[in-house]
């Protein structure tokens, strides 16, 4: 054993450096251990040929003065390092259905204004649908907001609605207000942040996610990699260590039965790392079956490890095309194109695994992140992001295999399924395939490789019914001392950080607001729609030719150190940032 650390967080999603940060703050001696050679997680970005691209930050909520995000964020002290841009507020979500496109509106009265113009005949029940919603999200802030388990005894007054609603499908909930199948499709349309279909989801995590963004959706400007960043400036300032390429091989203890607790960590290459406590931002299996012997859990962990279920995978293409979408009428939201407007046909086919047999994936997600914010336009193109889900199943023969050794087979369905997307798009927008000046297809492998996520899943566990809510994965383990934060426990971007504020309340046995005592600074908010209104520093990276001293493609490790150079430096995969100012790059 060599250096000892309070404790040691395996990972550096949003769940993992929340939960280094609040234990940093409460003066334990911090150590993050993350695998990749950038920090975030699903929250890293990445720079290819000079665009830079995204993983799994689209559009955040609850950003507005007052809201919860915003009250997190700013409590942990990251105010200062955070500016977000607001997605057209009048579309943050465009929503199309063959030839019917529907552009959802953030507020309650437009979004119900809009909505009863569309489906007048469904007046009664879309008043009916939003009060419920906004109860049921209401009622989830006071849940979030009790401080004692003793609290849940009060549910039958301070949530009636959850008791009501908490244990049914999401889709009995909305076909309970509402009778149109295509609004009903509308509805349900975001079951595509988290990948089930609707009658397997619980009503309380559709709801919670579409009330997230009913008064605001928000990405961070210059890209997902500066949340983590501003992470990692704070947990520098409160002298957290942060290890990159450190990947945790396994998690040690002693101890039998009860008494069982950790000891350490063991990393590839074999240096074991002595702590008191270990805080896992890694999935249930990685945790409990790759870092620990199976065998040696309980009987009951073991089965119910047996019984998870891990989400879809996906397949991303990330491209630069050299159209000017603002004048052919795109904008800051996000598009969403169906095959059709039955939401659990969608998803149940996204489980296909024959992926070539038919012309169209059931449906993509498609953001231009250069127009939610163009301070990281390169070459004056369009950076384009595209989503599709797809089972880890047709992958599986080459999950042997890694970036630099692909087999030919492997390169050759990675381009036919390039060229399937593309036509796709062409749905939304026709004259894309002649304008790609840049495209790269992530695959589920690829997020085994850069997230080490079972099959390749994009959201961890599975979101249906039985492993969400109550059901989910509890912050305490069986071993004492060993917790887990992150998506595997609650979902989404909020569910990751939420996750980890309540592991950390567990861990410190400190009340959440001591936890999100650290308010500096407030974050900075802009408008994707007025560039015009954005302050003057950005304005010459609004011209685009941000990526211009990026060539090639550029390696994470080299990509990272240009990306912290300046104010910080790295030294041996240890990110070291002497000074703690805000930049603008
Ligand atoms: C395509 C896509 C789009 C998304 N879009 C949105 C969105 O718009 N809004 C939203 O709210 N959410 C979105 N999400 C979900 C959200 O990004 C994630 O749920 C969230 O970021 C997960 O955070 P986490 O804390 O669970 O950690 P993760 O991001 O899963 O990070 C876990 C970390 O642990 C590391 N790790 C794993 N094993 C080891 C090991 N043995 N040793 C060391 N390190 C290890 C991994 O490398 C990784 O960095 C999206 C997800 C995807 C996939």
């Amino acid at each position: 054993m060599t250096k000892a650390f309070d404790t040691i967080v395996i990972g550096s999603g949003i769940g993992g450096l929340t939960t280094a940060l609040c234990h940093a703050q409460a003066g334990d001696k911090v150590l993050v251990l993350e695998q990749h050679t950038v920090p975030g997680g699903w929250c890293h970005s990445f720079t290819l040929d000079g665009y830079r691209f995204n993983t799994g930050v689209h559009y955040i909520g609850e950003l507005e003065d007052g809201a919860r995000v915003r009250s997190y964020l700013e409590g942990l002290g990251l105010g200062a390092d955070l500016k977000f841009c607001q997605l057209n507020k009048q579309g943050y979500e465009h929503i199309l259905f063959k030839e019917q496109r529907y552009d959802l509106p953030n507020g309650k009265d437009e979004l119900y204004a809009y909505l009863v113009k569309h489906f007048p005949q469904e007046k009664k029940g879309i008043e009916q649908f939003l009060n419920k919603t906004e109860k049921i999200a209401k009622e989830i802030g006071s849940i979030l907001d009790m401080e004692k388990l003793s609290d849940l005894l009060k549910m039958p007054v301070i949530a009636p609605s959850m008791i009501r609603w908490g244990f049914s499908s999401y889709d009995s909930l909305v076909r309970h207000y509402i009778k149109d199948k295509q609004l009903i499709g509308l509805l349900s349309a975001q079951a595509g942040d988290y990948a089930v279909p609707p009658k397997k989801a619980a009503a309380p995590m559709h709801v919670g996610i579409f009330q997230h963004y009913m008064n605001g959706a928000y990405y961070p400007v210059g890209g997902g990699l500066k949340i983590p960043k501003a992470y990692l400036r704070a947990l520098k300032k409160y002298n957290a260590e942060i290890r990159l390429a450190t990947k945790v091989d396994a998690i040690l203890t002693e101890g039998k039965g009860k008494s069982r607790q950790v000891t350490g960590v063991r990393i590839t290459g074999g240096e074991e790392i002595k702590c008191n406590k270990i805080i896992s931002n890694t999935d249930p299996h990685q945790t409990f079956t790759h870092l620990l012997d199976k065998k040696s859990l309980s009987k009951r962990l073991q089965k119910r490890l047996h019984k998870t279920k891990y989400s879809l995978s996906c397949l991303g293409l990330f491209m630069a095309v050299d159209l000017d979408l603002k004048a052919k009428g795109f904008d800051s939201g996000n598009y969403w194109l169906f095959d059709s407007n039955d939401m659990n046909e969608t998803f149940r086919q996204c489980s296909e695994e024959e992926l070539l047999d038919k012309d169209d994936f059931p449906f993509f997600y498609l953001t231009i992140t250069t127009l939610k914010d163009p301070s990281k336009k390169n070459k004056n193109l369009h950076a384009i992001e595209a989503f599709t889900y797809v089972p880890f199943k047709p992958f599986e023969k080459w999950s042997g295999s890694g970036p630099e050794d692909r087999s030919a087979d492997y390169m050759d369905f990675k381009q036919q399924l390039t060229d399937k997307f593309i036509s796709n798009i062409e749905k939304l927008i026709p004259d894309i395939r002649g304008s790609i000046r840049f495209s790269e297809l992530s695959t589920p492998l690829t997020n085994i490789f850069y997230l080490n996520s079972t099959k390749g899943s994009i959201f961890s566990t599975e979101k249906n019914m039985f492993q969400t809510g109550v059901f989910m994965f509890k912050p305490k383990t069986e071993i004492k001392n060993l917790y887990l934060c992150g998506a595997s426990t609650l979902h989404g971007i909020f569910g990751a950080l939420v996750s980890a504020l309540f592991t950390s309340k567990i861990s410190l046995k400190k009340p959440m607001k001591q936890l999100l005592d650290f308010k500096d600074k407030e974050i900075k908010i802009f408008n994707s729609e007025e560039m015009a209104s954005w302050p003057e520093e950005f304005h010459t990276l609004i011209k685009g030719n941000w990526g211009e001293n990026f060539s090639g493609i550029s390696t994470p490790a080299s990509e990272l150190k240009q990306l912290f150079s300046g104010n910080d430096a790295i030294e041996n995969n240890k990110i070291i940032i002497p000074s703690y100012e805000a930049e603008v790059e």
